[in-house]
């Protein structure tokens, strides 16, 4: 969506091709950032700006059919809408998704969740300490099928995110124990600056545990 801005102020017809009935990606669930901005405003605005911009065409629920090179153009094909679109330029920005890991009796026990443990960090959001309730102690374990021979890198979002989580839950409850089980924790750049912030969390009545696993 920022592409397409820029994009479009240059004066570009952008046509931006959704697959999913709104536009946002994964920005639609994240609802603060790591230094506790909600994120929902700077959605509304960048959504708004797409939206209203003569020069940015959106097309939702779409997917690419089929998409030819002409003598330095394209030619793409759009499935749900039937549309043909004649354009000199592409840009990927398909994203990424989510994995649904199969270890930690993930998914099989309802205790060993990424959603809830999500929910947890949108306390920032109106339900604050409901996804909390009754919750004596919270685990963490970072790397979980990530920097492995089937997936070689890291997403450099998952430590920021327990960070993030870490921070906020003792907020919100300070005499929730939290555990972090990690490999090492990779703060990127000024992020690191959250890292210290968790780990001064200890100080409270029952702190945020580190744990090189
Ligand atoms: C849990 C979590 C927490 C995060 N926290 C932060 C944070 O605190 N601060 C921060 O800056 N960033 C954070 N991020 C990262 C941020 O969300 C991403 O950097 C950002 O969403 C990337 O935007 P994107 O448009 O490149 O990709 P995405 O958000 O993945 O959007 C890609 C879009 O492309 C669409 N698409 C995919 N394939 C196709 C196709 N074939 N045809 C048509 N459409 C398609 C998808 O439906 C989606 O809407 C976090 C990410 C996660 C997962």
């Amino acid at each position: 969506m920022t592409a397409a801005i820029d994009l479009a102020n240059q004066g570009f017809n952008v046509s931006l091709i959704e697959k999913q009935q709104e536009l946002g990606g994964n920005l639609r669930h994240v609802f603060t950032t790591l230094s506790g901005e909600s994120t929902v405003p700077k959605l509304a605005n960048i959504m708004e700006q797409v939206g209203k911009h003569p020069k940015i065409r959106t097309y939702l629920n779409a997917t690419i059919k089929e998409c030819r090179r002409i003598c330095g153009n394209f030619k793409t094909e759009i499935q749900g809408i039937d549309a043909v679109i004649e354009h000199g330029a592409v840009i990927v920005a398909s994203g990424a998704e989510q994995n649904e890991p199969g270890e930690y009796c993930y998914g099989q026990d309802k205790r060993s969740s990424r959603t809830r443990f999500g929910q947890a960090s949108q306390c920032g959001r109106d339900d604050k300490q409901e996804p909390l309730a009754g919750m004596k102690s919270i685990v963490m374990i970072q790397c979980v099928g990530s920097r492995d021979e089937k997936h070689g890198y890291c997403s450099r979002v998952c430590c920021s995110n327990a960070l993030k989580n870490a921070i906020k839950i003792k907020e919100l409850n300070p005499k929730i124990s939290v555990y972090v089980l990690f490999r090492d924790i990779r703060s990127y750049g000024l992020r690191e600056k959250y890292y210290r912030l968790a780990r001064e969390r200890e100080w409270l009545s029952s702190g945020t545990t580190w744990i090189k696993a």
